[in-house]
């Protein structure tokens, strides 16, 4: 067992490291349109690690579970592709891989919460010629109503909004190693996946549940972190922005009655924490 560190967590018998491609920083009113730069300014102080000025400064993480010598990747990425909405990407994560020891040719599994592109960056090593895929030995999974809805001709037609799809999840099927899930599926003992739809419309999360710990990883249901205490801002990158806020709030109604650990991609890095409630409202805080 790995000495702790400040991107490990131990839930029961779960092992969890926090990994990241790096962070963007961008104009928050990309995506949240209606809602004006000051309405942000009463959480800089609670999340100073996550503005830049009235920018935000966004966490592209992954996570990987270790349990009974079975190892999950959750999510990989927005990889080396330059530009993400507009403001630049880093493309780190295998090197963050590296930095933590954590050999590529380890991972079982790995988790697509969803098939955005900062979700999938990585699934093949695109810093080497031939693009082999990134996790030799692992299956990936993604819910197949994301795949469905990606791949589906009117998606498939236009060829900016399925760049993403083309270059990084239909390799996945070519190569034989993609499964899809129809439903709730443990992946590891203790690791399950279970639909949240909204986000997109195969939005799947992650409970851990072991010796009487749990957790939550909520993928982009939290795009960032405020989104626990102003769950109704209109969130443009949600497929559908009624069921993305009821996601929303069923999720955090969850974590609090369970006293689960909420993490995800674009929670301040490492990218988990609880919820706690400080004058009548509910916030994500980092642990
Ligand atoms: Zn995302």
């Amino acid at each position: 067992m790995p000495a702790s560190s400040h991107n490990t967590l131990q839930i029961g018998d779960v092992h969890i490291t926090g990994l990241t491609d790096g962070s963007i920083t961008f104009d928050p009113r990309i995506l949240f349109p209606e809602t004006p730069l000051e309405a942000w300014s009463p959480f800089h102080d609670r999340f100073p690690e996550y503005f830049e000025g009235q920018y935000f400064r966004n966490n592209l993480g992954s996570f990987v579970f270790t349990s009974n010598n079975q190892r999950v990747v959750a999510d990989s990425g927005y990889g080396p592709h330059g530009d993400m909405i507009g403001y630049p990407a880093p493309g780190e994560l295998i090197k963050d891989f590296e930095r933590n020891g954590i050999g590529l040719d380890t991972i079982n599994t790995v988790f697509l919460t969803h098939l955005h592109g900062d979700h999938v960056g990585w699934n093949l090593r695109e810093d080497l010629p031939e693009r082999p895929v990134t996790f030799p030995n692992a299956r990936y999974r993604v819910h197949e109503a994301d795949w469905n809805h990606f791949t589906s001709k009117e998606l498939l037609d236009d060829p900016v909004g399925s760049e993403t799809t083309q270059r990084s999840v239909m390799p996945l099927k070519e190569q034989g190693v993609l499964d899809l899930m129809d439903g709730e599926t443990e992946l590891a003992p203790g690791i399950t996946a279970f639909p949240t739809p909204g986000h997109t419309p195969g939005h799947m999360s992650l409970l851990i549940a072991s010796n009487n710990k749990r957790a939550l990883l909520v993928g982009d249901i939290l795009g960032s972190p405020m989104q626990a205490t102003e769950t109704e801002y209109r969130y443009t990158p949600d497929w559908n922005a009624e069921m993305g806020i009821k996601a929303r709030k069923t999720i955090l109604d969850q974590a609090e009655k369970e006293n689960a650990i909420v993490l995800g991609s674009h929670l301040s890095y490492p990218g988990w924490g609880t919820l706690i409630r400080w004058n009548g409202r509910r916030y994500w805080q980092a642990l």
